[in-house]
């Protein structure tokens, strides 16, 4: 009952090897119905030639080039195929130190580069359990649409990951998820209604191949960020079918 062509990222974080890129290459199958992204560490990238899916890295420099040693620039991507950034993810955010603020920078630069992000936001537990969850995520979006304008809706795809939920086996529910993506889309459509509807909202955290159905059909939720469960062809093709 929408339009919006179903999109499943696989975040392998800093886990895999060039054995697990063969068996990704080999073994999950096209899906035309889904809009499919593997996010190996960067320095696998190269290793993709001529897959079925679409390649994204897990981070970027804001800057273009120069002296900033350890990063990794937009162009460099861009020439290895890369297409997507993940942005902001829980890990960058609260290891990294990446504020709302640079994840912002991170955003527009990915977005003038021609390379669509993959921007991730969601609450701690304390927030939950202090019922901030929309405030909290109201902020992560309004930093970024002060920086990029209105027009980051419709060249993104926003991943609402809680954090309580990623890499701990604790799904949110159905329910849970379904309610805090309604309420982004409503933020969104406050800026643009036409690209609010279009975008792609992805639930990230836990997700597996027995969960994900009862996830993805929720109304409002397009799609996921899989970590863990992106590390295994069989599981990650499961859930790739929940999605179509
Ligand atoms: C993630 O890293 O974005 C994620 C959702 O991880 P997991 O699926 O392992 O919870």
């Amino acid at each position: 009952n929408n339009n919006r062509k179903p999109f499943v990222a696989g975040n392998w974080k800093m886990n895999g090897n060039k054995a697990l890129v063969s068996d990704f290459l080999s073994n999950l199958p096209a899906n035309n119905s889904v809009d499919v992204v593997i996010c190996p560490p960067s320095l696998y990238l190269s290793n993709f030639d001529n897959a079925a899916f679409a390649l994204g890295a897990q981070n970027v420099s804001e800057y273009a080039s120069g002296a900033h040693t350890g990063e990794t620039s937009l162009a460099m991507l861009s020439e290895l195929g890369c297409t997507y950034v993940i942005v902001g993810h829980s890990e960058r955010r609260e290891n990294h130190g990446e504020s709302n603020d640079i994840v912002a920078s991170k955003v527009k630069a990915v977005i003038e580069a021609g390379l669509t992000p993959i921007l991730c936001i969601g609450e701690p537990l304390e927030v939950r359990e202090s019922g901030g969850v929309f405030d909290y995520v109201k902020a992560q979006l309004d930093a970024v649409a002060n920086e990029c304008g209105k027009q980051y809706i419709s060249q993104s795809v926003i991943a609402y990951e809680p954090i309580w939920a990623i890499g701990t086996g604790k799904t949110a529910s159905p329910e849970q998820a379904q309610e805090v993506h309604a309420f982004i889309r409503q933020e969104l459509s406050k800026l643009d209604a036409n690209a609010a509807q279009s975008v792609r909202l992805l639930y990230g955290g836990s997700v597996n191949a027995g969960n994900a159905h009862e996830l993805f059909v929720q109304e409002d939720i397009d799609g996921g960020l899989i970590g863990g469960a992106s590390l295994k062809v069989q599981d990650f093709t499961t859930i790739c079918q929940a999605a179509s």
